[in-house]
């Protein structure tokens, strides 16, 4: 029996989490360590200075006062009782499509479970205006979930490179018309900031709440679900840009030293 871990930024009670518990159960055995509540767009935040604790909720089942990388990290070392096969982090509610995934507790869980040497997928179900409004997204959430699965299984089979993820987003459409690989897309700063006024004349700032603009070539991920496919990005985790290296040898008259 493989051991799947479960966890997501939006919190235990989240139906993205339950309906990704309940059909991953169809691959393995289950355990779910997520944050009490929400905790999206925290990143990959670690907590350093004030106790974590958990939470025994169901069973197999735990929620933490901590990020979802705290959940990762105290579920592989102390709350599973064996080491897991995969995690899987989601659904999440919202996209998690180019640049954006650097601001992710999604995909963050998913970094550290790479980080830790276990096979990670962050899967994120794009909803219209990517906020939590009142259209029911339940069949949306089960629909990711099955993706996730289907992906799940050929990672458990296939395995995945060296310290690559794969981010996964499925969109929110009738007809899903597959799956495709892509890779990372760009999103267009426009109104980043808006400026408001409170009732008593000050000036506020509110991020984000306008719909994003993306640079969108045809392999990116924004492209494949704007087409209504599942998309899955590998997501390197070793930041470097070789081409850099020589850019900077070049104009700086340094050498990199490659061997050592
Ligand atoms: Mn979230």
């Amino acid at each position: 029996m493989q051991a799947i871990l479960v966890t997501n930024d939006d919190g235990i009670s989240s139906p993205g989490i339950k309906a990704l518990a309940r059909v991953l159960k169809q691959l393995g055995d289950v355990y779910t360590v997520a944050p009490e509540g929400e905790q999206s767009a925290v990143a990959h935040s670690l907590t350093l200075h004030k106790p974590i604790r958990s939470t025994h909720a169901a069973e197999k089942a735990y929620f933490i006062n901590g990020t979802p990388t705290d959940c990762v990290i105290l579920a592989v070392n102390k709350l599973l009782p064996v080491r897991p096969d995969i995690i899987v982090s989601g659904v999440n509610s919202g996209a998690n499509l180019g640049d954006d995934i650097t601001y992710s507790g999604t995909v963050a869980a998913a970094i550290e479970g790479t980080l830790l040497g276990i096979p990670s997928i962050a899967v994120s179900l794009v909803r219209e205006n990517n906020s939590n409004g009142n259209r029911s997204s339940t069949s949306g959430f089960l629909t990711a979930a099955r993706y996730a699965r289907d992906i799940a299984a050929r990672v458990l089979e296939k395995g995945l490179p060296g310290n690559t993820l794969l981010n996964v987003n499925v969109p929110h459409v009738r007809r899903i018309k597959g799956i495709r690989i892509t890779k990372q897309g760009r999103r267009v700063y426009d109104n980043l900031v808006q400026e408001r006024h409170d009732p008593r004349g000050r000036e506020y700032y509110w991020i984000g709440g306008t719909v994003p603009v993306w640079e969108s070539p045809e392999d990116s991920d924004f492209a494949a679900v704007r087409e209504g496919y599942v998309s899955v990005t590998p997501v390197h985790l070793d930041l470097t840009n070789y081409q850099a290296l020589r850019y900077l040898e070049e104009t700086w008259g340094m050498t990199h030293k490659s061997q050592k």
